[in-house]
């Protein structure tokens, strides 16, 4: 039987839930537990499938091919598992499967209402993983205690939390401790409330954790304790971390594994076994050379647009004992004229993925930069369609080359809408999402990278490499390296006259693990470290130079 760890956000949004859970997950799964995390959101989309980055981030995708919260990519970052449709729930999907048995008949006549109905079927999703052989699910609640929309979940915590044996059960909270400078103190009373609130809801936590960004003394401790009606050793410090994989260590000091274990009466487990997460952070902390990657991209100012991306850049760096600094490039101010000032610097370009037309002309330019100066270049899904774009464009000499995404008119369409896109009208969940095999020509990049003929990777679009332009393409030297083995289309391309030039129709980075950093990220890391010595050594006046 799973026992069921939920975790609650009070005070503010943004403390970091995901973090906290994918922490305390990792501890325990150093423990030699079997455990996994879910995410419940109280929006009514039924999935972020149809959010705007804007609003929500990135659309994270799992092998099964669900839309889902970007916390996944924390939890299979964290845990180096794989997540699936069932590891995250929104409000939306609640109401679609209660509204759906309603419309069957289900109910047999019964009024429909938020208790039990609703709150019988988070419940219900709430015990699911339970069944699938894990000793502890974690269940992130989104959004704070207090708001409106989260009242079901809470609600639903509640019965489980008196429908099920005590040591079956726990609530952790968190909460923000702020530094109140003119009065020089870190202050309580918010997270008193914010524990009074969920109270109020029925909810009692077992386990304060407290963000914070100076150290809590024990009288704090100890008023944070009698207030919330917690024991001392049950209110943690979460102290601003440098980076988010230092947490577990944090989480590990404060003893929150053990605290949770003693109340869910575990007692199967050995000490922590983290020595490649270690090993990991070593060599994130003291990298013995830099580069600077430039992130092309048109959701710039919000980095969680990005985020996958940028985490699997924070693992292939320590892979390479590399810091690497992503510089950000917002694709629409880019252009013919500031292109080689703004790109000079770096030592590899990113294409990141999107939709639309805002931008999609400074990413042709920056991909023709990257091609013509040697540059190492990474095109991601959309990033890959624009290299395809703009070697037909000024290889290939077809001016007018596009996707039919952008410009359905076009003559040239090298990027088109797969054929069973054709026929999708509706928008959430039609793309082509999730694990799909792929086949690696040898002698290629491709191959010598992954070192194997055959991978699975993560997809989510609706247009592809257009086969019919592909052996012009290849007697121009742009050559097809993976390929999908039932329909055959295009996933790798790459210019072997190139030092590194790659773009992919899949993503690499939601695959990318602390403990399994993705292959492409590591050699485009590799590449770019290369690059930067070439540059830095091309830079350097010869010693014969200098002596004469
Ligand atoms: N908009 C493109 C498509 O749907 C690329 C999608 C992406 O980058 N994820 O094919």
């Amino acid at each position: 039987m799973a026992k069921y760890i939920f975790v609650t956000g009070g005070v503010t949004s943004s403390l970091g839930k995901g973090i906290i859970s994918a922490s305390l997950a990792k501890l325990l799964q150093a423990r030699g537990l079997k455990v996994t995390i879910q995410k419940f959101d109280p929006y009514i989309n039924v999935d972020p499938g149809t959010l705007n980055p804007y609003e929500h981030g990135e659309c994270y995708v799992t092998e099964d091919g669900a839309e889902t919260d970007l916390d996944l990519g924390h939890y299979e970052r964290f845990l180096n598992i794989f997540t699936s449709q069932a590891n995250n729930v929104t409000t939306g999907r609640i109401y679609q499967t209660v509204i759906n048995k309603e419309r069957e008949g289900a109910y047999l006549g019964k009024t429909v209402q938020v208790v039990p109905h609703i709150t019988d079927e988070i419940k219900r999703r709430m015990l699911l993983l339970g069944k699938e052989g894990h000793d502890i699910v974690i269940t992130e609640l989104g959004g704070t205690v207090g708001d409106i929309e989260s009242l079901p979940f809470i609600e639903a915590v509640r019965q489980l939390q008196w429908e099920l044996p005590d040591e079956d059960c726990l609530v952790v909270h968190l909460t923000l401790i702020p530094y109140l400078k003119a009065a020089k103190e870190l202050k309580t009373k918010p997270t008193q409330h914010s524990v009074k609130l969920l109270s109020q809801e029925g909810v009692n936590p077992d386990i304060i954790v407290c963000r914070t960004e100076r150290p809590l003394s024990p009288e704090i401790r100890r008023k944070i304790a009698l207030f919330c009606n917690v024991k001392p050793d049950s209110v943690i410090e979460s102290a601003d971390a440098s980076t988010i994989y230092e947490v577990p260590l944090n989480m590990m000091r404060e003893k929150l594994d053990q605290i949770c274990l003693k109340k869910l009466a575990i007692t199967n487990y050995h000490e922590p076994e983290l020595t490649r997460w270690k090993e990991f952070l070593d060599k994130l902390k003291y990298p013995k050379s830099k580069v600077n990657i430039g992130l092309i991209g048109k959701y710039i100012e919000l980095q969680d647009a990005y985020k996958s991306i940028l985490e699997a850049f924070v693992h292939a760096g320590a892979m390479n004992e590399c810091s690497v600094n992503v510089v950000n490039i917002h694709s629409e101010f880019i252009t013919r004229e500031n292109v080689d000032e703004k790109l000079g610097n770096l030592d590899g370009l990113l294409v990141a993925p999107g939709f639309g037309m805002r931008g999609i002309e400074g990413k042709i330019l920056a991909v023709k930069y990257a091609r013509e100066n040697g540059l190492p270049f990474l095109g991601i899904c959309l990033g890959m369609q624009m290299a395809v774009i703009e070697f037909a464009r000024n290889v290939l000499g077809l001016k007018d080359a596009h996707s039919t995404e952008m410009d359905p008119d076009t003559n040239n369409a090298v990027i088109d809408l797969m054929d069973d896109q054709k026929k999708v009208t509706a928008k959430g969940g039609t793309m082509r999402l999730g694990a799909y095999p792929c086949e690696l020509r040898e002698a290629t990049l491709a191959r010598s990278i992954y070192g194997t003929a055959v991978i699975s990777e993560r997809h989510r679009h609706r247009w592809e490499f257009n086969n019919a332009y592909l052996s012009d393409f290849e007697e121009k030297g742009l050559i097809a390296s993976g390929f999908n083995p039932e329909s055959g289309l295009v996933e790798i391309i790459e210019l072997p006259t190139h030092p590194y030039f790659i773009g992919v129709q899949y993503h690499p980075e939601l695959k990318s693990t602390v403990e399994n950093p993705h292959p492409l990220f590591v050699s485009f890391i590799n590449a770019a470290k290369d690059f930067a010595e070439e540059k830095n050594a091309r830079k350097k006046p010869s010693l014969q130079g200098e002596i004469v």
